[in-house]
């Protein structure tokens, strides 16, 4: 499989009080508030990476996107998002979950895979990816606008050879979240929350290749989340 390693998943931080709460309920309690100054530093990584990363970020935050501040912090934990390289895989908290992290030298988002020698596609591909979840995005195929023929015997067994239990691909990949808990457009495959999804992975041959950059969709929904 290409990109073996290369996949994320997202879980939610447990809120104390609310322990076993349905994932879903999450979503749209999830958002910042449009406006928000959203700061952000970084745990590790060398400084020319970091500012890849902080290059990448920006681009959600353009003008006519999203109405929030990314405001990148030297020498500091006190944050909201802490980005660490350290360690296997992608992920991030989801939206405004990161705040109920107690530990400030915990990361919330993390980029395992990136080096300085990564091609700056990987690099945006992988940050905006990141960062949409930052924003409280889910991965497009959870869309509950979305509906997919899976062929789950093999999702099983090529996201298992990562390592990947079967519950952690049910919840990843199968369950969409609930729509009257979320904003919801209708399916985006060009979306950068979309996974890459071979056909070998459906029953119907769709298969969506590696998105890079934001889909005009991105652009008007996280606009229309953060006007
Ligand atoms: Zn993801």
């Amino acid at each position: 499989m290409e990109n073996s390693d290369q996949w994320c998943f997202t879980a939610p931080v447990p809120r104390p009080s609310d322990e076993g709460k349905d994932r879903a309920a999450l979503v749209k309690s999830t958002k910042w508030n449009p406006g928000d100054v959203i700061t952000i530093s970084f745990l590790d990584g060398d400084p020319a990476l970091q500012e890849r990363v902080k290059q990448a970020a920006l681009a959600w935050t353009a003008p006519g996107l999203a109405n929030v501040v990314f405001d990148f912090r030297n020498n500091t934990t006190n944050t909201f998002i802490r980005i660490s390289f350290v360690g296997r895989g992608s992920n991030s908290d989801l939206g405004t979950t990161c705040k109920w992290r107690t530990d400030m030298t915990q990361p919330t988002m993390r980029f395992g895979w990136l080096t300085l020698a990564s091609s700056n596609d990987e690099v945006n591909r992988v940050v905006l990816h990141e960062f949409g979840h930052a924003l409280g995005l889910v991965h497009e195929h959870q869309n509950p606008g979305g509906s997919f023929n899976w062929n789950k015997e093999n999702v099983y067994r090529d996201l298992g050879l990562i390592g990947w239990s079967k519950e952690q691909v049910d919840v990843n990949m199968f369950d969409p979240i609930a729509q009257s808990e979320s904003n919801f457009t209708a399916f985006d495959p060009s979306s950068i929350m979309t996974y890459v999804i071979p056909a070998t992975w459906t029953t119907d041959g769709f298969s969506v290749g590696l998105n890079q950059t934001l889909s005009a969709q991105d652009k008007s929904f996280i606009h229309a989340q953060y006007p």
